[in-house]
């Protein structure tokens, strides 16, 4: 690990101000994923600006919605009695993620900022790795792929988003609210995260400096019928092969007035299913039109040598998430 200097900050301000004086620094929270990363040389912060004593901890209403601090646990928000009964797909995408202990540590900010588990971004004897080294090529294109993307990829890079939180927060439009160097601004979940193009060591839409403060949840009525389905090789402590986050409303006939669905483990961000949901529109939860909404989404899909079942396995499992929301009373 490279030596590194170390500040802890009591406020907001403090810390960004902290972060602003050096260049190659880094906020840690929980610290779950960038101290692996600083372990295997991935991550060379010079400077780590301790944001852990920072008063982002509460879960509160808010403008309709619910107001989750960035530095509330992964465990803290999964079991908020809030998020169960008004956002059930959030604390269910929460729990299926990452150990138990993991949970305890990690912050909500910090899963945000989760980066992708590809083999090759995590071992540095891989010379070629854009996201790690921009310029130096991919060796997951031609190289073991089971686990990479479907569904927007580029030529320079093939990684997958790994947090399942933001699979739930993506079907749920929330909103980061960020606090930088140029003030306070609000960032839609689904323009947070970002696909490879011809820079796929930037994973986020956050400028330099910006410390996230909270994520915020909108008002929805008919967010309580909505399910988190995860498919992975084992039951727990497993990324995702391809996951569904599904909200659903239904009129008093049954009929779908609104669907929001999307997928993890398909793209470099969390992917939202907007041909699907179009297609659902008006339609009854039927199998045949969920399977046919399925089969619009994937459409485009284009997979590599070895991940090719993430296509079926995407659609069969956009059906069952779909139907297993429709049947909750
Ligand atoms: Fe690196 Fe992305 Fe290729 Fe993985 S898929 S080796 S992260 S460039």
């Amino acid at each position: 690990m490279n030596p590194f200097t170390y500040t802890r900050c009591a406020t907001v301000d403090e810390a960004i101000r902290a972060r602003g004086a050096s260049p190659d620094a880094s906020f840690i929270g929980g610290g779950t994923n960038l101290l692996d990363l600083m372990k295997m040389g991935v991550e060379r912060p010079s400077h780590l600006v301790d944001i852990t004593r920072l008063p982002l901890q509460t879960i509160a209403e808010h403008a309709g919605g619910v107001r989750i601090g960035a530095l509330v646990s992964n465990t803290d928000a999964a079991n908020h009695a809030l998020i169960r009964t008004r956002y059930p797909v959030l604390s269910e995408a929460i729990l299926a993620g990452a150990s138990q202990q993991l949970r305890n540590m990690a912050t909500m900010g910090g899963n945000l900022l989760q980066r992708t588990r590809c083999y090759y971004f995590y071992d540095p004897s891989y010379r070629e790795c854009n996201k790690r080294d921009p310029g130096s090529g991919c060796a997951a294109k031609q190289g073991y792929n089971r686990i990479h993307a479907i569904l927007g990829a580029s030529e320079e890079c093939i990684a997958v988003h790994p947090s399942d939180m933001c699979v739930a927060l993506s079907a749920l439009d929330a909103t980061v609210q960020v606090t930088g160097p140029n003030g306070e601004r609000s960032i839609p979940m689904t323009e947070f995260h970002r696909l490879p193009g011809n820079k796929p060591q930037i994973d986020t839409n956050l400028h330099p400096g910006e410390l996230i403060t909270s994520i915020d949840l909108p008002g929805i009525p008919y967010a309580g019928r909505s399910h988190y389905l995860k498919v992975r090789d084992r039951n727990s402590y497993a990324f995702a092969l391809v996951s569904v986050a599904a909200v659903l409303d239904l009129d008093a006939n049954g009929t779908i007035r609104e669907a929001r669905i999307a997928l993890g483990g398909v793209a470099h961000k969390p992917w939202r299913a907007t041909k699907a949901e179009t297609f659902l529109r008006g339609k009854g939860p039927e199998k045949s039109a969920i399977r046919a909404a399925a089969e619009a989404e994937l459409a485009a899909a284009k997979p590599y040598e070895h991940n090719g079942f993430k296509v079926e396995l995407a659609r069969r499992s956009i059906v069952r998430a779909v139907m297993t929301a429709a049947s909750l009373t």
